[in-house]
């Protein structure tokens, strides 16, 4: 395959003036909660979700390989980077309300989301508050924790096609949300904005459920480490961290990723992981489990391949 002209592309990319941040060989290690990655040819920040749809459109008709990036927390980037244009939609940050329904932009942190959300005496998203993704990304993934899922709350989803080059909106039922699963895994969408469906609350109870997800969180989760989160889907009918911890995996490293001392569903980054590192802790992860157990991981986490060649954890 031809590399990427990051060159020639930035300069395509002018004419959106001042509604872009480009940066050219651009660290991805700075842009994972992982810590991990090469360099990106390419890294954009829209200003604007106009912005936004305008740089894919170009992506589309220039064939470029790009992807679109939130707060990188259930990714894993390749050691060689990535040849083409990373879209990061952190400067996305629009929030309006509407009564008891909420209109987020892709780029806002779903916590920062729950937080205002409570201040106006709005419940159903203290689940939510301490998982470190946008909304994008958490529509995308349909995250979840402590009983709920961010697809319980949609109401609709606004999109960019990438087939198609147009925008549209999906309905709660269209965005077909599964147990960390949507629509979006299938289809080339990028979510622009969601609308949630909240409920009234008192603000004093609501802050104080997602005070106790955090806690929660504080105490299981390995948050002194880089990582992104639970490595591993639900096995079905099994804890996924348990069934790695009684497989002796706990402490288990290469070079340096290690499965948790603290949560083993958890790897992380004890200082200089490579992504070659995390692949191969996974792989042994995964034969472990299978050989003793007979059962199959799948991995939450996305890999972010350095060119278009489809390569799976
Ligand atoms: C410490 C820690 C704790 C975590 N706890 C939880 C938890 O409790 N529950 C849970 O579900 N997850 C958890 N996660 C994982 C992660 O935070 C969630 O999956 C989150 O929803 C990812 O959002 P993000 O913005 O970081 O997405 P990214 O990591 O940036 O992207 C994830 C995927 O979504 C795609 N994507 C991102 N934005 C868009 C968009 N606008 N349109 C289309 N696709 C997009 C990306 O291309 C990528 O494939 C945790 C992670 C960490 C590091």
């Amino acid at each position: 395959m031809k590399s990427f002209d990051g060159k020639k592309a930035e300069a395509l990319l002018a004419s959106l003036g001042e509604e872009i941040t480009v940066k050219r060989a651009y660290p991805l290690s700075q842009c994972s909660t992982f810590r991990i990655g090469g360099e990106a040819a390419l890294a954009v920040w829209p200003r604007t979700e106009g912005a936004l749809c305008r740089l894919l459109s170009l992506c589309r008709e220039n064939g470029w390989y790009h992807t679109v990036i939130g707060n990188g927390s259930n990714v894993l980037f390749d050691d060689a980077g990535f040849d083409g244009a990373v879209l990061f939609t952190s400067a996305l940050a629009d929030i309006t309300f509407d009564g008891t329904a909420v209109t987020a932009s892709c780029g806002v942190p779903v916590t920062r989301l729950a937080a205002v959300a409570a201040e106006k005496g709005l419940a159903g998203l203290s689940f939510a508050y301490g998982i470190p993704g946008t909304v994008g990304g958490a529509v995308y993934m349909n995250a979840g924790a402590y009983g709920g899922e961010i697809g319980n709350a949609v109401e609709s989803v606004f999109y960019y096609d990438g087939r198609t080059g147009e925008t549209g909106s999906y309905t709660a039922g269209e965005c077909r949300f599964g147990y960390r699963g949507s629509a979006f895994q299938e289809e080339d969408k990028t979510v622009l904005a969601a609308t949630l469906r909240l409920k009234e609350g008192d603000p004093a109870a609501i802050r104080e459920e997602m005070e106790d997800c955090m806690r929660s969180r504080k105490e299981k989760q390995p948050l002194e480490y880089p990582s992104a989160g639970s490595v591993f889907r639900r096995c079905p009918g099994y804890y996924t961290g348990k069934l790695i911890e009684d497989a002796g995996l706990k402490g288990t490293a290469v070079g340096g990723a290690q499965v948790s001392l603290k949560h083993a569903g958890f790897i992380v980054n004890r200082g200089n992981a490579t992504a070659a590192d995390v692949r191969e802790l996974i792989s042994t992860v995964r034969e472990t489990v299978k050989s003793r157990y007979g059962l199959t991981l799948e991995c939450e986490v996305r890999y972010i391949p350095a060119t278009p060649a489809k390569k799976e954890l």
